[in-house]
């Protein structure tokens, strides 16, 4: 064991996550660890979930942090509404849309794939259409924030044809909880889930969710239990509700940090951090074009906590992503799948949504291109 952590180097996170970290929320995690039953950590726990209702937009009751990241919470969506046999409608148009049916298939779904090219929003009315030819089908799922591309997906046509049905509209909002507006309620969303990582500003390692009464029925009324034990949220209702047995141990100190998270976005302010998360987004894409990058993203849909910017003609991203890293600690993220190679992903998110990291990301952007 060689490594002492005090000399690791700090970056400037503004890739796709995790974003920086505010000293609050560093001072959260090292409070004194409590067991998981204790009264104390259980208010906690409960301002969490109050927490999460203010920032996921809705009065669910049903709502808590996965242990796990973004993608535990993903599975926990699928799994815990999905039996074999049921049919899944998902919207793809990049990474986390794959994700979504690979996950669904594992489940034992048949999957209807509804596809769009990579950095274009899937056709709400597509989405529409495909639930009419399948009016048995169990789910229609799709991505608020494509991270790998940088697109804003359209929810409400989607949420409300999906709420005149009886099948669950499943939403994965992990890079938009908390950058820009998700409202569950208001969209019909009947499972909703995010990670801790991205817009809330806090380190990885926890996947808030939320379910509706409409989901929480259909689980209750599952004909086989759910296919994971560990994220079973009938399992987990025990814990959270007011009988507090025993399923697993909470991960504590995590959600000290994801309490103080929740308390720095409430204390901002939705509509206002929503304006700062799009405020600092347009401002480095205005800049980043005059420099001669292109967005990648369909105009009008693109989202500001994460930019994916096209090189300018000639340029390897790849030799200067590194240099970012190594000239100047700015950590930005590469291309993804149909866009590898191509394309800087870049992150202003939580915390990082400011125009001081705007101002230095550009003057080094500058130094390495000269
Ligand atoms: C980051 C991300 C995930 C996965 O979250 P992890 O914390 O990496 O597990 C899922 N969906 C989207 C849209 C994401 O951006």
């Amino acid at each position: 064991m060689s490594i002492n952590l005090e000399q690791l180097q700090p970056r400037l996170l503004l890739g796709p996550g995790p974003s920086p970290v505010s000293p609050r929320i560093l001072a959260a995690l090292a409070r004194p660890t409590l067991g998981h039953l204790d009264p104390q950590f259980l208010e906690v726990m409960d301002e969490v979930a109050d927490g999460l209702r203010i920032a996921f937009g809705t009065r669910n009751a049903m709502t808590f942090p996965v242990s796990g990241t973004g993608s535990a919470a993903m599975e926990a969506a699928m799994a815990n509404v999905l039996e074999p046999g049921d049919t899944a409608i998902v919207g793809i148009n990049g990474v986390f849309g794959g994700r979504l049916t690979e996950m669904a298939r594992r489940m034992g779904a048949e999957v209807v794939p509804i596809e769009a090219e990579w950095g274009r929003i899937v056709d709400p009315e597509q989405l529409i259409d495909a639930l009419r030819a399948h009016p048995h089908a169990r789910v229609v799922a799709t991505v608020l924030a494509e991270t790998s591309t940088g697109v804003e997906q359209p929810l409400a046509d989607i949420g409300k044809a999906v709420a005149d049905t009886d099948a669950l509209f499943v939403v994965d909002a992990v890079t938009a909880l908390g950058g820009t507006p998700v409202n569950v309620d208001a969209n019909h969303i009947d499972v909703c889930y995010s990670g801790t990582q991205k817009c809330l500003g806090v380190p990885p390692g926890l996947g808030p969710i939320t379910f509706s009464a409409k989901a929480m029925d259909r689980i209750t009324s599952r004909d086989r239990s759910c296919q994971s034990w560990y994220l079973d949220v009938a399992l987990l209702a025990g814990y959270l509700g007011s009988e507090r047995k025993y399923h697993h141990t909470a991960p504590i100190n995590m959600v000290y940090a994801l309490h103080e998270g929740l308390r720095a976005l409430i204390e901002e302010g939705l509509e206002a951090r929503f304006q700062r998360h799009a405020r600092v987004g347009r401002r480095l894409q205005g800049e980043l074009e005059q420099r001669g990058f292109r967005m990648f993203a369909q105009e009008g849909h693109r989202l500001p906590q994460l930019t994916s910017a096209l090189l300018p003609e000639g340029r390897e991203e790849g030799p200067l992503r590194r240099r970012l890293l190594d000239d100047h600690a700015i950590e930005v993220g590469g291309g993804l799948g149909a866009a590898k190679g191509k394309l800087w992903r870049i992150g202003l998110m939580g915390h990082g949504a400011a125009d001081a990291n705007v101002d230095r990301l550009l003057s080094a952007v500058d130094d390495v291109m000269a």
